[in-house]
């Protein structure tokens, strides 16, 4: 028996370094952990490609795939829509590989809603002036966005209790340790080591 994969939802700010947090932990692939890759209304950035970054989809598509119930969640963000898909995430976990959603509060609230044993992560940054310039030296937004980011960004935070781990991201290979030792602990837990370790636990209390 697999031991179901853990589902793991990382908010922040924009600019806090979730993006960057999770790309750091993914970029030696490992088997045993995905991103789950959103559909957002958004224009793509420069480099950014669709079906890695994001699937880019105009309204219409965005909302037909509403009508078809395809997401497991789904948000306006920044005056943009975004949104996960169901059967990727439910397909993945069943295979026993972890999933991390790159979500904002809205679409973190719908998921604990849905299966509470969602683990939530908000990614702090440790000043706002360092978010500010974070937000501008990523280069990728005009300023105008900058600044809708920068206003939203208390708002934002505000929601960081609703989260079961806190990491700030200030020493990035310290977050970094952060987020592999929460990933780690989940692995460790009495539920999942009987499902991991099932015949050894057999064998260790054969009568
Ligand atoms: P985007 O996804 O195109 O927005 O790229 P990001 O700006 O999120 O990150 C680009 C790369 O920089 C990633 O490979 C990150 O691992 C890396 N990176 C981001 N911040 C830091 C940092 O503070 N220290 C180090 N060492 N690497 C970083
Ligand atoms: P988010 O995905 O939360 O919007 P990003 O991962 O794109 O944020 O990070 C925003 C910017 O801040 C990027 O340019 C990234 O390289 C930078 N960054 C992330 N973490 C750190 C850190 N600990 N120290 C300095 N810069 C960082
Ligand atoms: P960005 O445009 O910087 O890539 O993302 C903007 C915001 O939208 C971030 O807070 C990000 O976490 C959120 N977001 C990205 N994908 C989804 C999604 O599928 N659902 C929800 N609810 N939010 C998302």
């Amino acid at each position: 028996m697999t031991t179901r994969g853990n589902l793991f939802i990382v908010s922040a700010p924009s600019g806090a370094g979730k993006s960057s947090l999770i790309a750091a932990l993914l970029a030696d692939k490992p088997a045993d952990m995905q991103v789950s890759v959103s559909h957002t209304t958004r224009q793509p950035r420069p480099g950014e490609v669709d079906g890695q970054h994001y699937h880019f989809v105009s309204v219409e598509q965005f909302k037909q795939l509403i009508a078809e119930q395809a997401f497991f969640e789904w948000a306006e963000v920044f005056g943009n829509y975004y949104g996960t898909s169901r059967t990727v995430i439910e397909q993945t976990l069943a295979q026993g590989i972890d999933v991390f959603l790159d979500i904002d509060w809205q679409g973190a609230q719908q998921i604990k809603q849905q299966m509470p044993e969602a683990i939530g992560v908000f990614i702090l940054p440790p000043s706002r002036d360092e978010l500010q310039r974070r937000l501008t030296g990523r280069g990728q937004d005009s300023d105008e966005v900058i600044a809708g980011r920068m206003a939203k960004a208390v708002s934002e935070m505000s929601h960081y209790h609703e989260y079961d781990f806190i990491i700030v991201n200030d020493d990035f290979a310290q977050a970094q340790a952060d987020l592999l030792a929460i990933i780690r602990s989940q692995r460790l837990t009495q539920a999942s080591q009987t499902i991991t370790h099932s015949d050894m636990l057999k064998g260790l209390l054969a009568e």
